[in-house]
């Protein structure tokens, strides 16, 4: 096949969220989804691969597109329709999370389910099915999703709902952007009655105490664990809990003023807190930060109950904007296994101690309670996931060798993983996780939708092509 050369000029380095990872690629940032018909036959021609971008908030490589093309889809920001009645909004792809809450919430409605973050667009959101910390209750994104349009790689437009094409909308939600591109999105709203939560904190001494207090309050709004990964002996799995509940307009107004997250944490201005932090990103620091957080917590916040933002609660994870920064140069990775409650103390515990024996313990570990749904790539199990953070060392192979061994374990207790935070997932491990007739269904859709094999990106050629 004869190729077409690209422009030079649309050359760009691209990283994954934790800057673990620097590609090179040639990037496109279209306006309007009538271009992307154009992009495919583009591609075709200059015989390269496309792969899709949202905000680039997945920890690993399901962004990234080494050598090859990525779409760039932030461009595409439109709410195309709102209905302040029904909660029922259609946006495009590129509209973050944080334009939806800001769009809907001063009318009483809030994004169902949120990541940590409200920086992801809702493309990137659907493509990894997302889950809050309340995945017990409201299940994943993809279960709030009335339909959606795409435009597919073999030049065909869809839309698909639960009830139409609805074999294509149960894959392409979870699908990671391998099958096509959501054009557009209509997502149902949550009724809200206040712009905050009443939330309350406590704490238990070990991983048993966490799991069974996240288990027991599984059927509240949002729970979830903040597990210290340093903790040892006895203390292994140590943490602090925090669920939350909503409440009335009667316990709290809805506010109407400026729900923006603070500018100042404890006094001290956000922007200088990177650098207070940083000298504490390594072993003996974390262990000293989250002992005495431990501690303190265990005194100052013992079931102790108050309203918080909607927004302070469930976005905590933006309080300090660049913060995976501090981890260095080498950047960070995360490590998010799904385990079925009955196995999940005795996995979790081997991968603490596992972690913690190899001298990388996890820096920020963060648990909560799932439910299994439908969608062809799941990573939902019932039971519980451990998502941990671990800074890159200076010899990264240490920390490959260490999640090769983690994933292991999680295989053997019947865990399960997620594309948007993995980065060193193998092929064979990927196979043990989705089986084989669900690789099986994904190829034969791709068949379908993308006969050509343009939708690809790292993380597709590291672990799910066959
Ligand atoms: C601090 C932090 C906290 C997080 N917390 C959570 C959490 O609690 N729960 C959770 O589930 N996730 C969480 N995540 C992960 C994040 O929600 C997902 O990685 C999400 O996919 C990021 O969206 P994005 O727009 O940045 O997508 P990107 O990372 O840019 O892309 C993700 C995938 O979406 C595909 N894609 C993007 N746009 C489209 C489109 N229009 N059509 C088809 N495919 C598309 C891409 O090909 C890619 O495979 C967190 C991430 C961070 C950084």
């Amino acid at each position: 096949m004869s190729t077409a050369p690209l422009p030079l000029h649309n050359i760009s380095r691209l990283e994954n969220f934790g800057h673990s990872l620097k590609r090179v690629a040639y990037v496109f940032r279209p306006e309007h989804t009538d271009e992307l018909p154009a992009l495919f036959e583009q591609a075709g021609r200059a015989g390269l691969t496309i792969g899709l971008r949202g905000a680039g908030r997945s920890y690993g490589d399901a962004a990234l597109n080494a050598g090859h093309i990525v779409l760039d889809l932030r461009g595409l920001t439109r709410i195309l329709d709102w209905d302040a009645d029904t909660g029922i909004i259609r946006a495009e792809p590129g509209v973050t999370i944080e334009q939806l809450w800001r769009h809907a919430l001063p009318q009483g409605w809030w994004p169902p389910v949120v990541p940590g973050t409200m920086f992801p667009t809702l493309g990137g959101c659907l493509a990894a099915n997302i889950h809050g910390k309340n995945n017990w209750q409201a299940g994943p994104i993809g279960e709030h999703v009335l339909a959606f349009e795409a435009a597919l790689p073999n030049g065909q437009q869809v839309t698909c709902s639960p009830q139409q094409n609805s074999e294509l909308f149960y894959s392409m939600i979870s699908g990671m952007g391998l099958l096509g591109v959501f054009t557009s999105i209509t997502l149902q709203l949550k009724k809200v009655h206040s712009t905050h939560v009443r939330v309350t904190g406590w704490t238990q001494p070990n991983l048993a105490g966490m799991l069974a207090e996240v288990d027991a309050n599984k059927d509240e709004d949002y729970i979830v664990g903040w597990l210290d990964g340093c903790a040892r002996g006895s203390a292994l799995g140590r943490g602090q809990l925090h669920r939350a509940t909503y409440v009335h307009a009667d316990e709290a107004p809805p506010t109407r003023s400026n729900l923006d997250l603070p500018a100042s944490i404890m006094g001290i201005p956000k922007a200088i807190l990177p650098p207070l932090m940083a000298p504490f990103v390594n072993n003996f620091g974390v262990g000293l930060v989250n002992f005495a957080k431990y501690t303190a917590n265990r005194v100052l916040e013992n079931h102790k109950s108050y309203l918080q933002s909607l927004v302070e609660f469930n976005f905590l994870l933006d309080y300090i904007p660049g913060w995976e920064r501090i981890y260095g140069r080498n950047g960070l990775v995360q490590h998010q296994s799904f385990i079925p409650a009955a196995a999940a103390e005795s996995v979790y515990r081997e991968v603490l101690q596992l972690a913690q024996r190899r001298g990388l313990p996890p820096y920020l570990s963060v648990l909560k309670r799932h439910r299994p749904d439908k969608f062809l790539l799941s990573h939902a199990v019932d039971g519980y996931s451990l998502a941990l953070d671990f800074r890159v060392p200076s010899d990264p192979a240490r920390l490959v060798a260490l999640a090769a061994e983690l994933d292991a374990i999680v295989l053997a207790g019947g865990g399960r993983f997620y594309f948007a935070k993995d980065g060193m997932l193998s092929a064979e491990h990927t196979q043990q996780f989705l089986g084989a007739a669900t690789l099986a269904k994904l190829s034969e859709l791709k068949h379908q939708t993308d006969p050509q094999h343009l939708l690809q990106h790292d993380l597709f050629r590291r672990a799910l092509a066959s």
